[in-house]
């Protein structure tokens, strides 16, 4: 089996998100850790967290993913943008031992002219300033599409940062399908080949979570337009032949599609429906 759930608000609290998630039939989620567009995170509280703790101890959900912000940028060339990220990922690990077993996700950055090799060597440099000795969370790099200049729009660009962090057992990966599509990885038409692709650079032990997503564009694009499912260029077939692959069984699947709660409660229902067929 695998968990499925969607982004979700966090404004109300973990508590409340888990009750959310109950109520559309999700049993995983993932929110932003704060506001996207920067700022301070509200003040953590330890209750509140101890509840949603509690809901996952009783295996009502799964393991949930919390998302930096996308806004910032661990390989800017900027000194002080990178000092940003650092302070934001750092306060976020931080907080998130207070729902220990978790995930931490976040987009490994742009190295807006610096070249690649720069740019990973700046986000692996940051991963190690920010993950601390005792961390109870797995910090996750996102598959990318490789628009502009983004690091990890291919496999060997997070093999890479996995090869040079000083801890690379505290991360995984998270594979988002409309990203790894825009990127050039048809896994449409080909999905056992780029699993056995990420198995051989990467490692499918290290795939831990999953975002579902179609995709507006092309395969190989490089654009990043999220899609509602079946209604995109990878299409419902495809989906459901990754959520019902045995290789990604056990992992949370996050639909980050253009909805609303509606939209989402439809599109689990959906798939849970599709898969209950046994296809
Ligand atoms: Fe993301
Ligand atoms: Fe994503
Ligand atoms: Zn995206």
């Amino acid at each position: 089996m695998v968990y499925f759930g969607c982004h979700l608000s966090s404004s109300k609290g973990f508590f409340a998100m888990a009750e959310t998630a109950r109520r559309i039939d999700a049993d995983t989620f993932q929110f932003f850790t704060r506001n996207p567009r920067g700022g301070k995170a509200k003040p953590m509280d330890e209750q509140d967290a101890a509840k949603l703790a509690a809901v996952q101890t009783a295996g009502v959900l799964g393991p949930v993913i919390a998302h930096a912000p996308y806004t910032i940028n661990p390989c800017s060339m900027e000194e002080r943008t990178r000092e940003f990220a650092l302070q934001t990922m750092t306060d976020d690990l931080l907080r998130l031992e207070h729902i220990p077993g978790n995930f931490y996700n976040f987009h490994p950055g742009s190295h807006v002219g610096q070249g690649t090799e720069k740019g990973i060597e700046l986000t692996a440099k940051t991963l190690d300033a920010v993950i601390p000795e005792q961390c109870g969370t797995t910090v996750l790099l996102e598959t990318m599409a490789g628009k502009g200049s983004e690091i990890g729009g291919s496999f060997e660009e997070l093999r890479e940062i996995l090869d040079r962090v000083r801890h690379p057992e505290k991360l995984g990966v998270c594979l988002d399908t409309c990203h790894v599509h825009d990127a050039g990885y048809d896994i449409v038409n080909d999905l056992d080949g780029v699993l056995t692709a990420f198995d051989a650079v990467i490692g499918l032990d290290r795939l831990k979570a999953l975002h579902i997503n179609d995709s507006m564009n092309p395969c190989g694009a490089r654009k990043d337009r999220h899609e509602k499912l079946g209604q995109g260029h990878i299409g419902l077939e495809a989906v459901i032949r990754i959520a019902t692959h045995p290789a990604l069984q056990g992992r949370p699947m996050v639909l980050e599609t253009p909805n609303e709660l509606d939209g989402y409660e439809k599109e689990i229902k959906l798939l849970r429906e599709r898969i209950g067929a046994g296809l």
